[in-house]
Formats: C-alpha cells, structure tokens, sequence
C-alpha cells in the first residue's frame, strides 16, 4: 500500500490522479490532499476519498472547509507554508503528485524531492525555474522523480532502462541517443489567419483540439509557451543538449514524444490524450495498471502527420528555446512573466498576442546577479513578476 499525497488535489491532474488511485484502491491510499481557495471542490474530494489530511493554503478557505466537513470522516484540515512543507516530506508519506499550478508549486515540490519522497512531477514550472538545484536535490537525497507531463513520460518509455534509472544525469550519447523528439499539437491556432491571433478570446484559447486541462496550461498550449516549458523540462530531466532536443509538431496528439537513435531507429509512445495513462504509469512503474483510459483504435485513428514548427506564429517557443541557451536565470525570468501574462489574458487586460510581447520585454530586461540557492531563484522571479505587472499596465 503506498500513501499518496496530492499537491493540486481540486485540478485536473488531481482529478485524473484520483481516479486513478479509485480504479486501484487496493495498491493506493489517498494520505493527503493539498489546494488553495476551492472549498466545494475539496469538499466533494474528502467525502469520496476520505484522506487523512486535507490541507488549504488559503486560510479562509480553509476554516470553510473545517465547518463544511461531516466530523464522522476525522480528516484533519491544516493550512500554512509550515504545516505544507512537513506533510509532504511526513514518514508516512511514500509518493506526492506534485501538481500544483505554477512556480507556486516550487517549495512544496523540491521538499518532497529533498525528503527523498517518489515525486511524480507534474509541475514543469518547478523545474523550469529551479532546474540545476532541483536535480541536484534529488541526487543528493535519492529521491525518485518521474515524469507525469505526458511528453516527458513518453519520452521516459523510450529511453533504455539504465537512462531511466538515471534522470537528471543520463548520458544520451552514450546510449546511441541522437534526438528527443518533442512532440506538441500546435494548438487551437495551429491554421487561425495570423491576422486573427491578436482578437483571440480566452474561451478560444482555452479550446484545446485535443486534451481537456486547467486554463493556465491551455492558453500555454495555444501560444506553444507550453512546449517551451517542456523543452526546458525535457532539458533538465533526461540531461539533454540543445543539439539533441526538436520541436515537432503533430496535430492528432497520438504519439506522445520520441527518441531517435544513431542507428535510424526512432522509439515512439503512442496512447489516447489522456493524462491518466502518464499518470497511472508513474504510479506504479516499472509494473503496470489499469488506468481506465480505452485502448487506442488504429483504425479511427487514421493517419498521424507532422510539421515544423512556424516560429513566426508561435513567438513564445522560439523564446523559450533562447531562455533556455541562456541558462537558469534566463528560464525563472520568461516563466514568471508569461504567468503575469497569461493571467492578464485570461483576466481580459491584454490581447493573446501581448503574452509574447511581455515574455520578451522581461527576458531583455530583468536580471540577476548570480542565483545560488531556491531564495535566489524565487526573488528573481518576484522580480519578473513586478516587471511584467507594470509591462501589462503599460499595455492597458
Ligand atoms: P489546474 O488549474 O486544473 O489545477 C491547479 C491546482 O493547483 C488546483 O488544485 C489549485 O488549487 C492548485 N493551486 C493553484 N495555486 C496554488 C497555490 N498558490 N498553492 C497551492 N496550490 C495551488 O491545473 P492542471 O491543469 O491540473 O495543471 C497542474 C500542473 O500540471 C501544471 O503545472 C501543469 O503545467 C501540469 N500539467 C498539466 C497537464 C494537464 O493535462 N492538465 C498536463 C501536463 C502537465
Ligand atoms: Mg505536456
């Protein structure tokens, strides 16, 4: 029996990894559940799953939820950044799903990974921003990371045993590795008329052709801000260089990632867009479960095809790449600032095609001197967060 704690318990992947856990109650118990502000949601969660602890980071939200519980379930309702940091790294916790939207989920991710915990990461902004500091962490306490993000977990299938073994440090050439190949949809602009882009409403944005997912990461996917991310996230996790590490885009979302080796083989995972097939297999590798998700039939499927990307449409990869050639500062500063942005689109203050616009300005002009440890990192990205507020205000 592994005790589970889930960090982003009230979102989508909280809700996928639930459902999992349910389909395999005999192997999984629900520790703990962790959100901010959405008391219903969390409320509806405890009744069904009955965990042990339900943490709110919200105080307020977190007293509703103590009034709100039936007290014949004892679930013990606790708030604080104290309190968050000590659950997740608990003895009795074995695996956290750290799926916090956000670089708020950097602190209680990289606890959970220095407690040594199994962390299935679902969090790419935690290793965006903290990326060196973060592996080291892991090294240093052994903790075991697995990838959920559904690209990152294919590319994980692909790679030999031995490379899995090692994330954070695999040697890729030595395993005749000569390509990642990132795969991404494009998105629901992928053909809009550039024209069209800058009128582009958060309903659209939030449209995905493919996958069904919270709104921060939607409006990521359509602007490929999310592929960025993961093309550090890919970065970081398999040790890769900038050499090693392609962009392609394939509309149907049914290849997940590939590896491409030196002798012509290329390895793909394929599966339906659902994140509980990532999810279910970091659960329980190296075994497998039953994720509830269908088998993918070949023959709707029809035909998978592929694209490079057009960096003219999609700014926000080609400055991600950038930020990523130019290291760890460069990374925290363009996440930071596409939050800012991405919230100010969703929030009807900018258009779609300011988030590029803020993400560049920042990038140009919010430095640091050196960062060092975590309290560096999360002061540079305060820092790009002021930036861009004052970017969007400019733009209003
Ligand atoms: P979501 O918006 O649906 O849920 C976010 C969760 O984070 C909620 O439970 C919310 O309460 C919690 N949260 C928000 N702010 C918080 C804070 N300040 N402190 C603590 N908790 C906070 O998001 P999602 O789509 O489930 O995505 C979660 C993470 O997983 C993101 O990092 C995303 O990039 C990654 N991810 C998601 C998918 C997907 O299909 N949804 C796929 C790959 C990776
Ligand atoms: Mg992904």
């Amino acid at each position: 029996m592994q005790n589970m704690v889930i960090l982003g318990a009230t979102g989508s992947i909280g809700a996928s990894t639930l459902s999992v856990m349910e389909a395999n109650s005999e192997q999984y118990r629900v520790f703990a559940l962790v959100a901010n502000t959405n008391v219903d949601k969390m409320l509806e969660i405890c009744i069904k799953h009955r965990p042990k602890v339900a943490h709110m980071v919200d105080a307020k939200a977190a007293n509703q939820l103590k009034l709100q519980l039936p007290n014949h379930l004892a679930v013990e309702v606790t708030t604080g950044e104290d309190e968050l940091l000590s659950l997740v790294s608990s003895a009795e916790v074995d695996t956290v799903m750290a799926a916090i939207v956000g670089a708020a989920g950097l602190p209680s991710t990289l606890a959970a990974v220095k407690a040594g915990k199994r962390v299935l990461l679902a969090n790419k902004e935690s290793l965006v921003m903290s990326g060196e500091l973060f592996i080291e962490a892991m090294q240093a306490s052994g903790a075991q990371v697995l990838p959920v993000d559904s690209e990152h977990n294919a590319i994980f299938q692909c790679l030999s045993e031995r490379n899995q073994l090692e994330i954070g440090r695999c040697d890729l050439t030595a395993a005749g590795v000569s390509h990642i190949l990132l795969t991404g949809s494009g998105g629901p602009f992928l053909t809009s008329d550039l024209s069209t882009l800058s009128s582009m409403t958060p309903k659209q944005a939030c449209k995905h052709p493919n996958w069904s997912m919270g709104r921060k990461i939607s409006v990521d996917s359509a602007s490929m801000m999310n592929k960025g991310l993961e093309y550090i996230e890919a970065r970081w996790l398999f040790n890769a260089s900038a050499e090693q590490l392609k962009v392609v885009i394939h509309p149907q979302s049914v290849i997940h990632s590939m590896v491409q080796y030196r002798d012509g083989s290329v390895i793909a995972q394929l599966g339906n867009p659902d994140m509980r097939t990532p999810i279910a297999h970091c659960m329980s590798f190296p075994q497998r479960i039953n994720s509830g998700v269908e088998p993918l039939d070949f023959f709707k499927v029809g035909q998978l095809s592929f694209l490079e990307p057009d960096f003219n449409r999609f700014p926000c990869l080609a400055l991600t790449i950038e930020a990523c050639k130019q290291g760890q500062e460069a990374t925290t500063v363009i996440n930071a600032a596409n939050e800012i942005a991405v919230q100010a689109f969703l929030d009807g203050k900018i258009r779609f095609t300011d988030i590029a616009i803020i993400n560049e300005q920042s990038l140009k002009n919010v430095t640091a001197d050196s960062l060092t440890n975590i309290d560096d990192i999360i002061a540079l990205d305060s820092q790009s967060r002021r930036y861009a507020f004052e970017a969007v205000s400019k733009l209003n």
